[in-house]
């Protein structure tokens, strides 16, 4: 059985500590309800009130005796974090929260809705952080200019996914102006895009996605879930051995050691030699293929020559490399867009070189998509106006 550090499992602020419950799994469940002479059935009941029935508070899980929910209360906590600020943008297709953490630390969770897309049904992704700010400080990145506040515990990172959960519940979502839409009331895909570093948080990280996969609980697949990394090479190849088969995202976003060093530190680290003979042996042990993720910077790494040479580098992967094209949502004056036909030509040479590959759509500008750029503005706010915290109003 996995160790659990106590930071994972307890509630810092509060005194005594308390267990949150999201950040365990369900063997890790029955062992606490061991530990407390409890039969270990009452986990399996636990998970389904948690996972299943969405409850917050343990007074609803009226199957268990009133003694156990007692002692719940007074010994555990269910993901406990104050949502500071939920906006949805115009379309209603992003919402994005403000959570503030129990010692105070904030962090962001996106979720985006899809309507059905030809052959593809409706989807609602949730798009989470796993760390408060980030080490790896990539020059584009909001979050990367804040510097390194903490790792999230798995609880941290599984309450977001419920977050949303509980909202799709009470209310199903359906686009608006589509005729014959099935109302989407629950979530189907996670993504580790968020702020911070998925596999700089490697166990808590992958702990939360396994309680999330559990079929007695939130059974959402691994294949549908996603972890995006900035390049880190000997946790790819850990992700490789893992039993859990998740998809892997690598932020490219230059094809040159040269280029990617002056926006992305962590290429003197692992440069792409290094971190390619990590994707290449991902491959070999997994058959999957991997998305690379490329934010087109204009006239930094968007010009025919590097496409170019994004070709040549990615060609020895064959069918297993799929380039996802995302226009740079500008958070300074340093970078902008590049224009239609700019993203246009790109993607041809790609395309002419026999990479697969597609554009990320541009969604929920109007509230600040990018992470970390919701949390920027809130803060530069507090200085800017000296008050405690303010409450963003969301928009119409
Ligand atoms: N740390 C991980 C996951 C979080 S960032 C990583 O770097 O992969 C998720 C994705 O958003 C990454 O591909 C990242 O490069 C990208 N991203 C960061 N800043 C962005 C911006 N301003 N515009 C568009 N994408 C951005
Ligand atoms: Fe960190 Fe990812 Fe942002 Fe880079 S892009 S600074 S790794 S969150």
């Amino acid at each position: 059985m996995t160790t659990i550090t106590p930071t994972s499992l307890s509630n810092t602020t509060t005194m005594p500590k308390k267990t949150d419950l999201l950040a365990l799994t369900l063997d890790q469940l029955k062992e606490w309800l061991k530990e407390r002479n409890e039969p270990a059935f009452r986990a399996k009941q636990i998970y389904s009130w948690l996972y299943q029935q969405l409850v917050t508070d343990f007074a609803a899980m009226t199957n268990l005796p009133l003694s156990l929910r007692t002692r719940l209360e007074e010994e555990a906590s269910i993901g406990p974090m104050i949502v500071r600020s939920e906006q949805h943008s115009k379309d209603d297709r992003t919402r994005k929260i403000l959570l503030e953490l129990a010692d105070g630390k904030l962090v962001e969770s996106v979720l985006m809705l899809y309507p059905p897309l030809g052959e593809s049904s409706a989807r609602a992704t949730v798009c989470v952080s796993s760390q408060a700010g980030c080490a790896f400080g990539c020059t584009f990145c909001a979050t990367g200019q804040m510097g390194f506040d903490r790792h999230l515990s798995s609880g941290e990172i599984v309450a977001q996914v419920l977050h949303f959960a509980r909202e799709l519940r009470t209310q199903a979502w359906s686009a608006p102006g589509l005729p014959g839409t099935t109302p989407i009331d629950h979530i189907t895909n996670i993504v580790l895009m968020g702020m911070g570093e998925p596999l700089h948080n490697y166990n808590n990280v992958l702990q939360a996605l396994r309680i999330l996969n559990s079929p007695e609980g939130f059974n959402l697949g691994a294949r549908h879930m996603t972890i995006s990394t900035v390049g880190l090479a000997p946790a790819i190849r850990q992700l490789s051995q893992e039993k859990l088969q998740v998809n892997l995202a690598i932020s490219l976003h230059a094809p040159t050691n040269e280029l990617r060093g002056q926006t992305m530190p962590i290429n003197k680290k692992y440069p792409l030699e290094e971190l390619f003979a990590a994707i290449q042996e991902y491959i070999a042990v997994t058959r999957r293929q991997v998305t690379f993720e490329y934010v087109l910077l204009s006239g930094v790494n968007d010009t025919a020559q590097h496409a170019e040479q994004l070709a040549r580098l990615l060609k020895p992967l064959q069918q297993f490399a799929h380039v996802n094209c995302i226009p740079v949502n500008a958070t300074s004056a340093s970078y902008s867009t590049p224009g239609p036909d700019a993203i246009r030509a790109f993607r041809n040479i790609l395309f002419e070189r026999g990479i697969s590959n597609s554009v990320r759509a541009e969604r929920g500008d109007d509230i600040a998509a990018a992470c970390g750029q919701l949390r920027t503005r809130f803060e530069n706010r507090v200085k800017k106006t000296g008050t405690e915290l303010p409450v963003i109003t969301p928009q119409a």
